[in-house]
């Protein structure tokens, strides 16, 4: 335990009743992670297996690439294949050898499963199998499921890194695993932290080439730095890893009980600790305070989208001044966001699923200052008034570590601050006509 062990409210969230709620739904699906994960694992290619709208929501969504050789891409089931006339496992293979033929850089292939994949009962585990066997050893190929049949979409990357785990080699080293796509640039501020309390065996996964790809085993120790990781979480553990439960590391407090989580872990001096952190807390701290003030005392709702929705209720309550009106959170894994939820002042409503109906009907009577949804909710509740925070832009934003902080509470902050603008200009008398 450091000395920056925060203290948590007299009453957490962690045993309040959850509201379940089975609905509809209203958000994206788990292909939306491949516009990261492509960024991240610099010799991968995700093909994802399906329609003609999934190949649309992947371009709109990545932005479309003119020049770069795109490193995704969408096998298209045609009607004849949908209706079970062709082959699709044929059509497939073809598919990947015209690929793979094209792209000697490709050294890790994904076939990723979409509703028009699933409805048809495509196996693609089969098929990956059979063509890894073709393609071993200059080119892994696994499959995982993107479709949004009974997904939201930060489990596409939780499937994928689960596919991942199974076929990562044996190791008894003691190693650290950090878990979880960060950007480069945030993941390298986490490596450096952790080098200066002489944590220096860490691995991360995924790693950025297939080479560097990390081993496990009974002495590796994983942290995760994604709450939506569940499935990869219980993969590690299948593989004998073990845990290390901390809060999230956003904002200032949330970084620094996770780090402290690890020092323990790995018994780090307590000085040793208060020297590597000291720098980098006080200027969270401060940026954090430059966006607190428009935060202060506001209150927010949270419909489920992103599955960062408890760490983040808790860095707003506790780091930045705003009450919690609800936590929506699309699926609660109780063991993984316990020790956010401890941080959690008994009050707001936590739901976990959807009937979004019910759950505008709450948000509307509750009129909070600020409501954070995906974007098929932000248009029309921004119509009747309220202010909204696009989840999704949690995930395509660097937010993680102390560096971050700052910038994750103008995430929240930038909405406000615009409304208020706004607001200062309707109210400005009308000029007089020259
Ligand atoms: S996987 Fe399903 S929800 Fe996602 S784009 Fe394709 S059809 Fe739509």
């Amino acid at each position: 335990m450091t000395n920056h062990t925060p203290l948590p409210p007299a009453r957490g969230c962690r045993d309040v009743p959850i509201l379940k709620e089975r609905g509809q739904r209203e958000v994206f699906c788990g292909l939306t992670g491949i516009i990261w994960l492509h960024r991240k694992m610099q010799d991968a290619f995700f093909l994802v297996v399906g329609s003609r709208t999934c190949a649309h929501l992947l371009q709109s969504a990545a932005g479309v690439m003119i020049f770069a050789e795109p490193r995704f891409g969408t096998a298209i089931l045609e009607e004849k294949d949908l209706a079970g006339m062709a082959d699709a496992h044929e059509e497939l293979d073809r598919e990947v050898a015209h690929l793979l033929s094209r792209r000697p850089d490709i050294r890790q292939l994904f076939l990723v499963g979409s509703c028009p994949s699933e409805v048809i009962k495509l196996d693609l585990a089969r098929a990956a199998e059979r063509l890894s066997k073709v393609y071993a050893p200059h080119v892994r190929v696994l499959n995982y499921s993107g479709s949004g049949i009974e997904t939201t979409f930060t489990q596409g990357e939780d499937a994928c890194l689960a596919a991942m785990v199974p076929e990562l080699p044996a190791t008894e080293a003691r190693e650290l695993l950090l878990v979880g796509a960060l950007p480069d640039v945030v993941e390298d501020q986490a490596l450096s932290l952790l080098a200066g309390l002489g944590v220096d065996r860490v691995r991360c996964l995924p790693a950025r080439r297939a080479e560097d790809a990390p081993a496990v085993g009974p002495n590796t120790v994983f942290a995760l730095t994604q709450p939506f990781l569940g499935d990869t979480h219980a993969a590690l553990e299948h593989r004998g890893a073990r845990y290390i439960d901390a809060p999230f590391p956003f904002g200032e407090e949330g970084t620094t009980a996770w780090l402290g989580a690890i020092a323990q872990e790995f018994g780090v001096r307590p000085e040793r600790f208060e020297s590597v952190t000291a720098a980098p807390r006080a200027r969270a701290r401060k940026a954090i305070a430059a966006q607190a003030a428009d935060l202060n005392g506001k209150r927010v709702f949270f419909f489920p989208d992103s599955q960062l929705e408890v760490p983040l209720a808790r860095f707003l309550t506790r780091e930045c001044g705003m009450e919690a009106v609800e936590v929506g959170t699309p699926y609660l894994h109780r063991g993984i966001c316990a020790p956010d939820l401890d941080l959690l002042t008994e009050g707001p409503v936590i739901s976990e699923g959807q009937d979004v109906d019910l759950q505008l009907d709450r948000c509307r009577a509750a009129r909070p200052d600020l409501t954070v949804c995906g974007l098929g909710l932000a248009n029309p509740l921004e119509a009747e008034g309220l202010r909204t925070k696009w989840a999704i832009e949690l995930v395509f934003t660097p937010v993680h570590f102390y560096e971050q902080a700052g910038d994750l509470a103008g995430l929240f902050s930038r909405p406000l601050r615009r409304r208020a603008k706004l607001s200062g200009l309707e109210q400005l008398p009308e000029r007089a006509a020259p």
